[in-house]
């Protein structure tokens, strides 16, 4: 192979990492030939990007995949020719300028729970995954300790598949031009059950304007799945006396789904 120079191998070993990461996102979890590819260009540091490239490749787990490379979980190809589509994109000018890359989504494809955001922060910008920040950590306590469910075992996904300039909310127009992939990501996942984290996602996914404090506390219908509605983590961080409330929700949600309370 050639060697290239530091700083252009390491623009590539950058590309790699983050388009691998994405797909990783999407849900593909094994690239037999991009593991190959991966691990002869990326050697054997100990960057968290250079593992997440491997993660990402299947370097580390068995091949599960068809001929072609892509994954042989139907749900999983589904999503990642989703995915796809969704780095393409241009519709929001302002958007693409303003975007590292897209954020998909990131969990089981055969999840019985979605949690749907907003749209990517500064942290999910950077590193092609929704809830990755403040308000991610704070979500992951609300999955693990909470639900007692792993985060892996859930899908997490955004109104928005970019990140909107000094994270101002999502204009309806942005976020009508990304629902399709909304519309799709659900189709291919199927849940039982969404949660709708803040009054952005709850609003646009179940066409009102009803505000979130009003929509909390209570079981919703979309096109037969079960909606439950709460307040944004990064509103609880905020206002950290709204952690009951989000956590009398959750509680609302666990019963739907048969978990026992913890
Ligand atoms: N807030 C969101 O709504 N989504 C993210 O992915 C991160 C923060």
């Amino acid at each position: 192979m050639t060697v290239e120079p530091t700083g252009h191998r390491q623009r590539i070993v950058r590309a790699m990492a983050q388009r691998l990461e994405s797909l990783r996102a999407a849900g593909v979890t094994h690239l037999a030939k991009a593991a190959k590819i991966a691990v002869a260009v990326l050697g054997s540091g100990p960057n968290q990007a250079v593992h997440g490239a491997r993660v990402a490749a299947g370097a580390q787990g068995a091949a599960d995949e068809g001929p072609g490379g892509e994954p042989s979980d139907p749900r999983a190809a589904a999503l990642a020719e989703i995915a796809r589509r969704v780095a393409a994109c241009t519709r929001c000018a302002v958007l693409v300028r303003n975007r590292t890359q897209t954020v998909f989504g990131t969990g089981s494809p055969h999840a019985r729970l979605v949690f749907i955001g907003e749209a990517p922060g500064a942290d999910e910008d950077r590193r092609g995954e929704p809830f990755v920040g403040r308000a991610g950590q704070l979500l992951t306590d609300i999955i693990v300790k909470g639900m007692k469910l792993r985060r892996q075992d859930v899908y997490i996904m955004n109104i928005l598949k970019c990140r909107p300039p000094d994270n101002r909310t999502p204009l309806p127009i942005e976020a009508a031009a990304c629902r399709e992939y909304l519309d799709a990501q659900l189709a291919v996942i199927q849940p039982e059950f969404i949660c709708c984290l803040g009054a952005c996602a709850a609003q646009h996914l179940l066409g009102t304007d009803t505000p979130i404090g009003r929509l909390r506390g209570r079981m919703h219908d979309y096109q037969s799945i079960k909606v439950l509605c709460t307040y944004h983590p990064a509103y609880v961080l905020r206002n950290p006396a709204a952690k009951r409330q989000v956590w009398d929700d959750i509680q609302i949600l666990m019963a739907e789904m048969g978990l026992s309370p913890t």
